[in-house]
């Protein structure tokens, strides 16, 4: 059994409900999926999405650049009150830092707030932050540094730095999870981080519809396709595949506090 720990069912580019797009995964063995909001919508969204279909949880989170003009008062509401409401909710994100082109986009000072009440948030509710982070290896970690003494749970999603950060982040307890980047030819330097990350410490996920694993490069991603991080990690690790799956489940199932 696989888990797709980040992906986002509903989009329309796929012409195909949520329940569908994870209906036809399980040919593939993924049989558990946590779909993962990016705005207040998408939040809620998410939320109705894992109360309609029994085997996806969800979270709620805001992207470093979604609901621009809206204050973080309002939107940090929104999200706890969707958290009270279903108790498949099971992480905050994902939200941290992007220092990109991103048109429109919420300047870095907005975006350190934003992160951190999001932060903050996750440790009152005891869930999991799911870290989105490109180009802000240094803000994230001090961020996330301040809270590791508040049982602060995270995981650093579609990690793609190299493993003298991946060491930071597994000293701060935050959990390492590969995407089909780790297909990439050029990506050697994220194998040498699959290689080292240790057996308890690892997720795999998808970001579909985005960042397809090499094979499916240019098309839209699918969760079925975590199979092929899977194999990749298999690999890497030269651990055999129902190795990778079960510790990779396991792991997610302990971030996540699901009980299979
Ligand atoms: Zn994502």
């Amino acid at each position: 059994m696989l888990v797709d720990s980040h992906c986002h069912l509903k989009d329309s580019r796929y012409g195909k409900s949520p329940f569908e797009i994870a209906e036809e995964s399980k040919s593939e063995g993924v049989s558990l999926f946590i779909n993962i909001a990016t705005s207040l919508e998408d939040s809620s969204e998410s939320s109705k999405i894992c109360s309609d279909i029994p085997y996806v949880y969800g979270t709620v989170g805001i992207y470093p650049h979604s609901d621009l003009g809206e204050s973080n008062d309002v939107l940090l509401y929104g999200l706890e009150k969707i958290i009270d409401g279903n108790p498949k909710i099971v992480g905050v994100g994902e939200c941290g830092i992007d220092i990109s082109d991103h048109t429109p986009k919420r300047e870095m000072e907005e975006q350190t707030k934003l992160f951190e009440m999001q932060v903050e948030l996750a440790v009152k509710k005891g869930l999991p932050v799911i870290i989105h982070n490109r180009n802000g290896d240094d803000s994230v970690l001090e961020i996330i540094s301040r809270y590791k003494n508040q049982e602060l749970k995270a995981v650093a999603h579609c990690f793609s730095s190299g493993w003298d950060v991946a060491q930071k982040f597994l000293d701060l307890g935050v959990y390492l999870s590969f995407s089909g980047m780790i297909t990439y030819p050029s990506r050697e330097d994220l194998r040498e981080v699959v290689a080292k990350v240790p057996d308890d410490m690892f997720l795999l996920e998808t970001d579909s519809p985005w960042l397809p694993p090499q094979g499916h490069r240019g098309e839209l991603n699918y969760p079925k396709y975590v199979k092929i991080v899977a194999e990749k990690v298999s690999q890497v690790k030269e651990k055999p595949y129902l190795t990778v799956a079960s510790l990779s489940t396991t792991n997610a199932c302990r971030l996540f506090n699901i009980n299979l």
